[in-house]
């Protein structure tokens, strides 16, 4: 580790960490008897940002041993038989989990869609299952905690910042956060003073899509940044924070690309496995 490299949150090394601890599972639940795990995936058109992520997917499944169901429908498919290709999968029972990709096109309703998918085959936590940890969350808040895991931080009393209120970022980052007993601050596009705001918190959460909107200065001295921003700017992906002018004060800082990107995969293949638990324990199993 060089002087450079020392506050930086490296995602890849943490999300290989995490697949590992994965991938033991997998080959244990197949170890004791159980059956394989699959993640059915719906892809509607053909999106080049979906594309990438589709093939990214079923390269990491394949890595965790887990098998891939792609479903593949035209652009102009309708509800009614998107909604059915989910129920076919909700029934299926060798079907662990199911992921809709998004954005789906404008004529379908994404609510609706996301909706049908049954709660326990949620790998997204897109319909929340409440209570004491016996829920999925979306892989990109799991990732936000995982890192924030890195740092070896205890996260109690901490005044955490999550700039972005969204329910796949802001939202459930702000539930982990509270659950870590951290004291929470949500901010959005209509939050005033949001400089004053990063300023006094310890740990800063950044997910507005927005770049460089968290000015270095900003950051209080010794204080955790993880950006979860993906944003191209000029051909060049960078997240929310102005990176190296934050770096210079963060004790600890996540970089865009190589930060939460990666851990968020990772974390979507341990949702599986969490589902997979959740449903052995529904069918008094486990
Ligand atoms: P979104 O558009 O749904 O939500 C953006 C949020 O930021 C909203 O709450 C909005 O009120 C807030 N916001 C916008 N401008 C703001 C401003 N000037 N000041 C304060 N708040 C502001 O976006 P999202 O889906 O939550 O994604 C946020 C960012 O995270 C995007 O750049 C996206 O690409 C990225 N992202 C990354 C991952 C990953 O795995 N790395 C996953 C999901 C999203």
């Amino acid at each position: 580790m060089n002087a450079r490299s020392k506050n930086l949150l490296d995602g890849h090394e943490a999300a290989k960490k995490r697949m590992a601890e994965s991938a033991l599972r997998v080959e244990r639940i197949r170890e004791t008897g159980g059956e394989r795990l699959a993640l059915a995936t719906i892809q509607v058109g053909h999106a080049k940002d979906t594309e990438l992520y589709a093939a990214s997917i079923g390269k990491l499944l394949a890595k965790a041993g887990i098998d891939h169901v792609p479903s593949v429908s035209p652009e102009k498919i309708s509800q009614e038989e998107l909604v059915a290709k989910i129920q076919a999968f909700n029934d299926d029972p060798l079907v662990t989990g199911i992921l809709v990709f998004a954005p789906l096109p404008a004529h379908l309703h994404a609510a609706s869609v996301l909706n049908a998918v049954d709660l326990l085959k949620d790998v997204e936590g897109r319909r929340v299952l409440n209570g004491n940890g016996r829920r999925v969350l979306s892989p990109t808040a799991e990732a936000v905690m995982a890192l924030l895991e890195e740092t070896g931080e205890d996260l109690t009393g901490k005044e955490a910042v999550v700039v972005g209120h969204s329910d796949i970022v802001g939202k459930p980052v702000a539930i982990l956060l509270l659950d870590r007993y951290a004291t929470v601050t949500v901010c959005h596009v209509k939050t005033r003073d949001l400089r004053a705001h990063v300023e006094r918190a310890d740990i800063v959460v950044a997910a507005a899509g927005k770049p460089n909107l968290i000015k270095g200065a900003w950051v209080k001295p010794g204080a955790t940044v993880i950006d979860v921003g993906e944003n191209w700017v000029a051909g060049k992906l960078c997240g929310d924070v102005e990176f190296e002018a934050a770096r210079e004060r963060a004790a600890f800082i996540s970089p865009v690309p190589g930060g939460v990107g990666p851990v968020t995969n990772a974390m979507l293949v341990r949702n599986l496995l969490k589902l997979y638990d959740l449903r052995k324990e529904a069918d008094g199993n486990l």
